[in-house]
Order: C-alpha cells, then structure tokens, then sequence
C-alpha cells in the first residue's frame, strides 16, 4: 500500500491520521447492510483485533475512556478503592478511576521510559490498594515484567492503559493482554483511528460478559428488555467499525512509516547535544506514535517551528499539576512532589509524526530545527 504524496505547501501538522477512499468503500457496506448501530461489522472489528493482540476476548466500546471505566466497573472496582495511576499521562487514565467512583493515587514514572516506576509503587500500597493502571506511553511498553510481578505481590488487579499502544509488544506479548483487563483507542490521533472507538481486552470469560452487559444495558444480548443488571449505553457502531476494519488494513504501512520518520529524526538530530531522543526498553517493539525528544527549551523551539509553519506538541502535563485536581478530594497525592513528570514535561517536545508527513517536509523540519540551534550558539 503506498501513501499518497501531497504536493501542495502546507502548514506541517504534528499529527493527522490518513483517511482516504478506502474506508469509504467499507462505509458503503455499512450502508448497503442498513445497520449503522452496532452489528456484524463490529463483530468484525472486534475479532480482528483479537487476531493482532492474541487477547482472548475484544469487546468494543464507544470510546477508550469508557472502555477504562468500564474495565473497573467489571472488576468490581468502585468506592473505598484505591487504583495507582502514573502522574504522568493523559488525564483520561485517571479520570475514568474517579468516574468509577475510586480514587486514584498519583505515582512517580521513570526517567527513561516515561512509564510507571514499580519502585516508586510499593510504597503507595495501602489496605485500599485494589489495582495499578500501567499506562504504555507514546508507544513505549511500561516494563510489565515489573508490574505483573509487584501487581501479583500485592494482590491487585492490572487495568492497561494502552490507549495509545496499538501495535505495541512487550517481550514479543501484545501490550494489553497482560493484566486482567487492557484497554486501545481509535480516537483521530491515535495509531489507527474510528473517529471515537474503545476496545477492551481481557482474557477472562466473566470479565468479558460483565463488559460487555455494562455496555449493553444490563443484559447479555440485544433484543430483550429483561436486565439481569444495571447497565448503561457504552455502545460501538458499524460507522466506526467500518473506519477501523480500513484502518487495520494499513496499519503496518502506517507502523513501518512511523518508525521510519522516528528512525530518520533520531539519526539526523542525533549530533545535536541539546536534543535527546525517547529511550526505548530493548524488550518493548514499540510504535513509534509520536516522535519525541527531551531538550533545555521547548517552549521557545516550538514557538521558533511555528513560525515556520511545523507544529509540535509539548507532552502530557503532570496531573499533580493540573488545574482541575487543585485541591481535589478525588484523588490521592496531588501534594507530592514528582521531579520526574515534572522534568519530562519541561524538556519534551512531539514533532511532527503522522504518517502523511513527506520526506520532502520531514527534510524542512530537521532543517528548521538545525537552524533553530545554529542561531543560538
Ligand atoms: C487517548 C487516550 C485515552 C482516552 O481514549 P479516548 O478514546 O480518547 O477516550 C486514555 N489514555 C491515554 C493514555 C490516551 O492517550
């Protein structure tokens, strides 16, 4: 499958994803079928997914927040309990823990991956502990080894945030299947896209049934107005499984093109001292979803880029920090101090990393930000 090359000059976006006739054509069986809700498509999408992760059950969820939440609600996870969250991470992984009605408890991440620090963890266990929600980030794994083992010292249930973790594998395992529940997205900017779509995985039958009735009303099946419990419209369509069925098709062009475009910057920005690639655990494949770097100066490097018309991304924003949990009774530990998040959020940028960007326009980004250092030696 070959990219189509835009020709026309264009501002660079950091991200976009790559829509074109194809999933058109599988919109058209939808509409030909008439069944625009969720059906047979869906089916479709959800065993196919089953295929790519080797996870036991996928079930479709109309949005990866509430596929999270609907992870814990399955596991019974609700008032009283504690859930430990990585500060550093989009604010969707501890918003569906305070959704379920539990608390999340902020955890440091580690310098190198970004992701959860296992060492950091074990000191935040209490009696309420009653699982962690490792989050594999930018299409890096969180090193599972670590948590299944710490998860499995405490007793506690493993939520996986893979949101942003299609395609992602941890000692050759798919990235979501390791805990009791794991969760992707297909939102726009996301690997591959549906335009809102969850999946959750599990690899437990009662798991699996009690998702799908918290989707589904309370009942097992459509049809029937009989509920064996209380349930709620969490529900996926044909619409979206149909983008995401002509998604999955490209996604290996558009995996191998990522790595490309990351492989490419890493290799010509490399002599720059300032400009430190992500590493990456050498037993995690990652998907390089975003390419990004740590430097002194972000702040002023995108505004520099923006000027040139290339957009970039600062990185997630610690969650101690955010606004919204100032002083917020609904979640644990937003008064410590995390240097790490911190520090990662001061010195990351996100460059531009779709998998539409042109050789020609990676070339101009690399130029831009040579000259963006030349100018201030
Ligand atoms: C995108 C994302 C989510 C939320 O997924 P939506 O489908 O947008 O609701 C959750 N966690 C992380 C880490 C994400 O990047």
């Amino acid at each position: 499958m070959t990219i189509p090359i835009q020709n026309e000059k264009r501002r660079i976006v950091q991200i976009e994803p790559w829509i074109d006739k194809s999933e058109l054509r599988e919109l058209e069986r939808v509409i030909d079928s008439t069944f625009v809700v969720e059906h047979e498509l869906t089916r479709e999408f959800e065993q196919r997914t089953v295929e790519l992760t080797g996870g036991k059950h996928a079930i479709a969820v109309c949005n990866g927040t509430l596929a999270l939440f609907v992870g814990l609600k399955a596991l019974g996870i609700g008032p009283d309990d504690e859930v430990i969250v990585p500060n550093f991470t989009f604010i969707a992984s501890s918003n569906a823990v305070i959704l379920a009605g539990a608390t999340p408890v902020l955890c440091e991440v580690r310098e190198d991956s970004f992701c959860l620090d296992v060492t950091w963890a074990e000191r935040l266990v209490t009696r309420k502990t009653k699982a962690v929600m490792p989050v594999h980030l930018y299409g890096q794994s969180a090193d599972m080894s670590e948590v299944m083992a710490f998860a499995g010292r405490h007793g506690l249930r493993v939520v996986e945030d893979a949101a942003e973790a299609i395609g992602v594998s941890f000692e050759g395992k798919h990235v979501g299947t390791f805990g009791d529940v794991g969760v992707l997205s297909y939102y726009g900017n996301k690997t591959i896209t549906c335009g809102e779509g969850g999946i959750l995985l599990t690899n437990d039958d009662a798991l699996a049934k009690a998702a799908y009735r918290l989707k589904n009303y309370g009942r097992d099946h459509k049809g029937t107005f009989v509920h064996e419990s209380i349930g709620f419209n969490f529900s996926f369509t044909d619409l979206q499984a149909a983008i995401g069925i002509a998604q999955m098709k490209k996604m290996r062009t558009i995996v191998s093109k990522k790595r490309e475009i990351h492989d490419r910057y890493v290799a010509e920005l490399r002599d720059l001292s300032d400009f430190r690639p992500v590493y990456i655990d050498p037993r995690c494949q990652p998907v390089f979803w975003f390419t990004s770097f740590l430097c002194e100066d972000p702040a002023t490097l995108a505004a520099f880029l923006q000027g040139q018309h290339i957009e970039t991304r600062r990185l997630f924003y610690p969650l101690h920090l955010q606004p919204c949990y100032a002083h917020c009774k609904a979640i644990r530990g937003v008064d410590c101090t995390f240097p790490v998040s911190e520090e990662i959020y001061r010195r990351g940028i996100s460059l531009p990393s779709s998998c539409l960007l042109t050789p020609d326009e990676q070339s101009y980004v690399i130029e831009q930000i040579r000259r963006f250092y030349a100018d201030r030696r």
